[in-house]
C-alpha cells in the first residue's frame, strides 16, 4: 500500500532542498517520479526537522471521594497525572501522559520552573534524543539548581516522549502499534479489582466482582497483603468462586509481604490457580527474594510498575525473578524505553502486562510477540479518566481491547472532561 502524499510535493521539495542540499539544481530532478519519488518523500519524514512550538500541561486530578483506595499498605490516587499537548510547526499535536503515586507537585514545579523551555524547538521526530536530553536532567548540576527532582524529571520525560511518539505516528498516517511492528489489532485485557476500603464487608466485594463480571471481563486481578494471610484467603476465595473457574484470577501484593509470608501466600493461593502473584515481595530486597520465591512456587510472579528506570527492569530479567515484566511507559521511559523492554522480554522469554492506561499501552502489546495483556479499570469510582478522558477510546469487550486505525495513540481528548479534571500548568 502505498503511502505517499504525506506531504505536499512543493513542500517535501524545499524541504529536502533545505535539509541534504541536493546534487542538481533543483535538487530533486534526478530522481523524480515513481518509487524513487516515493523513496525521497518518505526520506523527507526522517531527515526534516519538524519543530516543537509549544507544550500546553495539565494536572489531572479527581475530587476527593473520602473513601479512598487501598492496596496492602497505601492508597492508590484515582487520578495524578500529568498531561502534555505538544504542538508543531507542521500542525500536528501530539499528547503524552505520565502518571505517578506521589505527590504530583515535584513535576508540577519542575514545568512552573521552565523545563518546557528546553523541548520547544526540539524535533519531535526524533524521540530518542529528546528522551535522552531529559532524563540526562537527573545527573546535571543544572536541573539540582532549578529543584527539578530525579521522580519529576522521568515522569516528565515519559509523557513528551509519548507525545512525541504521536505526533510521529500521526506524521506517518499510522497507528502506533502498526508503526512498532504491528504483531495484532486487538489484545487481551484484564480489570484491576478488589481494593481494599474502610468498612468494605465480604457482600460489598461479592458486588464488585459481580459488577465487573457483569461487563465481560475474562480476567480479574484481585489485592491483596493488606489483612492477615487467612482474611486475605475469604476474600480471594470469593472472588474465584463469583468469576468462576474458567476466568482468570491474578493477586497483586504491592510489595506488601516479607519473604516467609510470601512463600506461606502463594503455598494457599496454588489451590486458586492464579494466572500470576504480583509484587509479592517488599521493596528493600525484592529482585533476590523474587527469585527465591520463583525457586519455592509454581505460580508465575510479575513486577516492574515500581520501577524508576528500564535498567532496573532489565534486573529483574536478569535475577530471573520473573515470568511477566510490568513497567508503566507513563511512569517512566516512555514508548522510547518501553519498546526495548519490550524487545527484550521477548528475546529472553518474559511476558509483557504493562501497569495501568490501557489505551496507551496496548500499542506496545500489540507490537510485540511478547506483549501479554493490557491492564484496565472499568470502574469508574476506581478510575474515571479511563471512563472519561477520551471522547472514542478503544472498546474492551469480554476481555480484548480493539485498537484502533487512527494515527498515533489515535486518541483524542474529551474537552468536558478536561475541564472537569484539569488544571493548566503552562
Ligand atoms: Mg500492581
Amino acid at each position: 500500500m502505498g503511502r505517499t502524499g504525506v506531504v505536499p510535493y512543493a513542500a517535501w521539495q524545499k524541504k529536502l532542498v533545505k535539509s541534504v542540499s541536493p546534487p542538481s539544481a533543483t535538487g530533486v530532478a534526478p530522481y523524480a517520479g515513481g518509487l524513487f519519488d516515493f523513496t525521497i518523500r518518505r526520506l523527507v519524514i526522517v531527515l526534516n526537522d519538524m519543530k516543537i512550538t509549544k507544550l500546553e500541561v495539565y494536572i489531572l486530578r479527581a475530587p476527593d471521594t473520602g473513601r479512598p483506595h487501598w492496596v496492602s499498605h497505601f492508597i492508590v490516587p484515582r487520578a495524578n497525572e500529568i498531561l502534555v499537548r505538544m504542538h508543531t510547526d507542521e500542525g500536528i499535536e501530539g499528547i503524552g501522559i505520565s502518571t505517578s503515586y506521589t505527590p504530583i507537585e515535584a513535576a508540577i514545579h519542575a514545568f512552573r520552573g521552565g523545563i518546557a523551555d528546553l523541548v520547544v524547538g526540539e524535533d519531535p521526530l526524533a524521540p530518542e534524543s529528546l528522551y535522552q536530553k531529559l532524563f540526562g536532567l537527573t545527573w546535571q548540576r543544572f536541573a539540582h539548581e532549578k529543584g527539578w527532582s530525579r521522580e519529576a524529571l522521568v515522569r516528565i520525560s515519559a509523557a513528551v516522549d509519548i507525545a512525541c511518539w504521536d505526533v510521529i505516528g500521526k506524521a506517518a498516517k499510522l497507528p502506533l502499534y502498526r508503526l512498532f511492528g504491528g504483531y495484532r489489532s486487538e489484545v487481551p485485557c484484564y480489570v484491576t479489582c478488589a481494593y481494599y476500603r474502610d468498612g468494605k464487608s465480604l457482600a460489598e466485594l461479592r458486588d464488585e466482582m459481580q459488577m465487573l463480571k457483569a461487563q465481560g471481563h475474562q480476567g480479574f486481578k484481585a489485592k491483596a497483603g493488606g489483612v492477615s494471610l487467612a482474611e486475605d484467603m475469604q476474600r480471594l476465595e470469593l472472588v474465584r468462586e463469583v468469576i468462576g473457574d474458567d476466568k482468570d484470577l491474578m493477586v497483586d501484593v504491592n510489595r506488601g509481604w516479607d519473604l516467609a509470608t510470601a512463600i506461606e501466600g502463594a503455598r494457599l493461593l496454588e489451590p486458586l490457580r492464579p494466572r500470576w502473584l504480583e509484587e509479592p515481595v517488599r521493596w528493600a530486597d525484592d529482585r533476590r527474594e523474587l527469585k527465591l520465591l520463583a525457586q519455592k512456587t509454581r505460580i508465575p510472579l510479575s513486577a516492574g510498575e515500581s520501577e524508576l528506570t528500564s535498567y532496573a527492569c532489565r534486573a529483574l530479567l536478569e535475577e530471573q525473578a520473573i515470568e511477566i515484566l510490568q513497567f508503566d511507559c507513563t511512569m517512566m521511559g516512555g514508548f522510547t524505553e518501553g519498546r526495548k523492554l519490550a524487545a527484550l522480554c521477548e528475546l529472553n522469554h518474559v511476558q509483557v502486562a504493562p501497569h495501568h492506561d490501557c489505551f496507551i499501552h496496548a500499542h506496545i502489546v500489540a507490537a510485540s510477540p511478547a506483549g501479554c495483556i493490557v491492564e484496565s479499570f472499568t470502574d469508574p469510582e476506581r478510575d474515571p479518566l479511563q471512563a472519561e478522558l477520551f471522547e472514542d477510546p478503544p472498546k474492551i469487550a469480554n476481555g480484548w481491547l480493539h485498537l484502533k486505525e487512527q494515527p498515533g495513540l489515535g486518541l483524542t481528548l474529551s474537552a468536558k472532561a478536561l475541564a472537569k479534571f484539569g488544571e493548566r500548568i503552562v
